[in-house]
């Protein structure tokens, strides 16, 4: 086959495998076999081996993933992707439909047309296509701010590695589009991972959502594309060389560029078509084969949508309604005593599995032992729990009339259940606590939060390793983790370990050293301090050295922390054993001190300085290389747009000019005294 034989195949063959693939999973109607398709597939794969050169980003042989990455680059959304207000009742969805004709001006019995599409619960990402092509796929990130998976993307079937464009005349790409949905995990898909994390000792997803988060934020795309992720396209952000007029043209375009659109999407015409939907769904969302936690309801007309704008978090013209929480009644089988990182004790029902919105929930928190008292719950109780969003399921209620008698009351622990010592309960507390610091649970629980993601951030050492390597004696506090290399080669010969595991583990504990301050003040796990009051504390006094010497008032002169955060800091670094494990951080080379703020003073921003006869203290040069510095301009000529004119002996013309003008002139000393008070601050 000739090169330029093997270019034409390549390109047929493409369209072929794409085209089939539309058909399988966004259309769900295959015209040919799984072997004809892998058929197909496998020709491609081998001409684009044989001929490397024409392999490009949107071939379908790139959907099984990439090599992995070490970490995802940034990605700065072109369009802020706003999060949603909610509404939790009908009410509320009245309330909305009342301030958009408000602010529309609009008479209160007029009707807004609004669509209606199911709120899936999974992740919202977006896919820039550039010319027709996709050429980045990115999270939501905090809106403004995502991560660049692109590759992760790719291995998403439903997602087109390249518009559609059928009908050439309306279907032609924009030069520019980014393109919103939600890629998700089916409820089969779900459980498919989950037990084969099951069989590989590895921790369970909680929920879809969940899974489907972990799934797109793989490093290894490889991984990813086995996962087999779904996608539903709703929307459409920053966007050039196309007008839609409508909410509801936007989906009808993006199904025919080929995204899958959810089809139980509808048009209504008033808002209380829309509560009609909303009442329907929360009945029959047990019908669909994947999560979805609410219905977002959008202002059709797009005219409307610019005129009604949004608020610093979310637009004015969507609203999304959550169904009430999911329910479910089982039985309470045990409670089990859990040991938190300070020792705090909480009650989890274990209970017979029972699935609820869709997941299935075997333990709940039974928060503490004031509300089991209170809501006299009991051993072999028939309960109801409840289920809602991301929150841990809760044990809310008792069947007391389906008792039998033989139900036990339940009784606190007087002793911890990992290590023996006495618990004590503190006067204001409902909260049981375990009082031995040097407890075994504690201990573990304390180098958990370390390592998490909001703290220092070691990925690879998930909760099992974590009780693993303490039960092995290789970690006694977080800062042992700081020596794991020393222990390399057994850490290697480990049970499900090996060459890959360690080394990855090993560079993310390398990599966590740099971490910034407020990283590591909230991963040492000090009582009341939370991110936030970590970032605060590492804003304020700049390094780990000044904070531990730092006194209760000097604390609490910050705004934001409180009394008993400031008394707890001080407590936690007054304490031998945590100065113990700061002073091996320290010589771990952990960095203790806030980053150097690259702080641009720019306090002469927007100002023009003109510098006329001698100085004394610097040359003319020296003097608008300092305005520079403090972000103003320095020019040779007097005009009205000049701020100030500085005048020395000798001034000539300029001041002339300026004092015709009106401007204000500063002899050396003034200019000196601005320039001392613009770099103090
Ligand atoms: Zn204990």
């Amino acid at each position: 086959m000739t090169r330029e034989q093997a270019q034409a195949r390549i390109a047929e063959l493409r369209r072929l495998v794409e085209y089939h693939n539309y058909r399988y999973y966004v259309l769900d109607q295959p015209e040919i076999s799984d072997e004809e398709y892998d058929a197909l597939f496998r020709e491609l794969q081998q001409l684009e081996a044989q001929f490397p050169e024409f392999i490009t980003p949107d071939s379908p042989t790139q959907r099984v993933g990439a090599p992995p990455l070490s970490a995802f680059p940034e990605h700065a959304h072109r369009e802020t992707m706003l999060s949603l207000d909610n509404a939790f009742s009908e009410e509320e969805l009245l309330a909305f439909d009342q301030r958009v004709k408000r602010f529309l001006d609009l008479p209160q019995e007029a009707d807004i047309e609004y669509t209606c599409e199911l709120k899936i619960d999974g992740l919202a990402v977006s896919l820039t296509y550039e010319e027709g092509v996709l050429t980045v796929g990115a999270t939501r990130g905090d809106g403004v701010r995502g991560e660049e998976v692109t590759p992760n993307i790719r291995t998403v079937r439903q997602i087109p590695l390249r518009l559609r464009s059928e009908d050439s005349l309306f279907d032609a790409p924009p030069r520019l589009i980014e393109v919103r949905g939600e890629v998700y995990l089916s409820y089969q898909e779900f459980e498919r991972i989950n037990h084969e994390r099951a069989q590989a000792g590895e921790p369970l997803f909680a929920n879809p959502r969940n899974a489907a988060a972990g799934s797109l934020r793989q490093l290894d795309s490889r991984i990813t594309a086995r996962r087999r992720l779904r996608f539903w396209a709703y929307g459409v952000g920053y966007c050039e060389g196309i007008e839609f007029a409508t909410q509801w043209d936007i989906l009808q375009q993006l199904k025919r560029w080929g995204f899958p659109v959810n089809p139980h999407t509808r048009l209504v015409k008033t808002i209380h078509e829309a509560i009609e939907f909303c009442r329907a769904w929360s009945r029959r969302r047990a019908e669909l084969d994947y999560a979805t936690d609410g219905v977002v309801i959008k202002v059709n007309r797009i005219a409307w949508q610019r005129q009604l704008g949004a608020t610093a978090r979310a637009p004015r013209w969507a609203i999304a309604y959550k169904y009430p929480a999911a329910q479910a009644i089982t039985t309470l089988l045990e409670v089990r005593w859990q040991v938190g990182r300070t020792g705090v004790l909480t009650p989890v029902a274990i209970m017979e599995p029972v699935q609820v919105g869709g997941v299935t929930v075997a333990r709940a928190t039974l928060h503490n032992i004031d509300y089991i008292r209170e809501k006299d719950i009991r051993l072999g109780d028939r309960v109801v729990i409840q289920r809602a969003g991301e929150v841990i399921p809760e044990v809310v209620s008792v069947l007391t009339d389906a008792r039998d008698g033989d139900e036990i009351p339940i009784e606190p622990p007087t002793q911890c259940p990992a290590c023996g010592a006495r618990v004590e309960r503190a006067e204001d507390e409902a909260a049981l606590r375990c009082i031995n610091l040097a407890c075994p649970a504690q201990i573990v629980e304390r180098i958990r939060h370390f390592t998490s993601r909001n703290a220092m951030n070691i990925e690879g050492v998930g909760d099992k390793w974590v009780q693993r390597l303490f039960d092995l004696g290789y970690i006694k506090d977080p800062a042992d983790l700081y020596s794991l290399p020393q222990h390399r080669d057994a850490l290697v010969q480990l049970e499900r370990s090996g060459e890959k595991l360690v080394s990855n583990l090993l560079n993310a504990i390398e990599k966590s050293k740099q971490n910034p301050l407020e990283r590591l003040i909230f991963a040492l796990g000090i009582r009341h301090v939370g991110e936030h009051a970590a970032r605060l504390l590492a804003e304020h006094f700049g390094s780990l050295d000044a904070l531990m010497n730092a006194r209760e008032e000097q604390i609490m002169q910050i705004h934001g922390i409180g009394p008993e955060t400031a008394r707890e800091v001080v407590e936690f670094f007054a304490r031998p054993e945590n100065r113990a494990v700061i002073e091996k951080l320290r010589r771990a080379g952990v960095r203790m001190e806030a980053e150097r703020k690259e702080r641009k003073a720019t306090p002469f921003a927007g100002m023009t300085f003109v510098f006329t006869g001698e100085l004394q203290s610097y040359t003319r040069e020296q003097a608008e290389a300092l305005v520079r510095e403090l972000g103003g301009r320095a020019t040779s000529s007097v005009s009205k747009a000049t701020t100030y004119v500085v005048a020395g002996p000798g001034a000539g013309s300029k001041l002339q000019k300026a004092l015709e003008l009106g401007i204000p002139v500063l002899d050396e000393a003034q200019f000196l005294a601005m320039v001392r008070a613009a770099q103090g601050e």
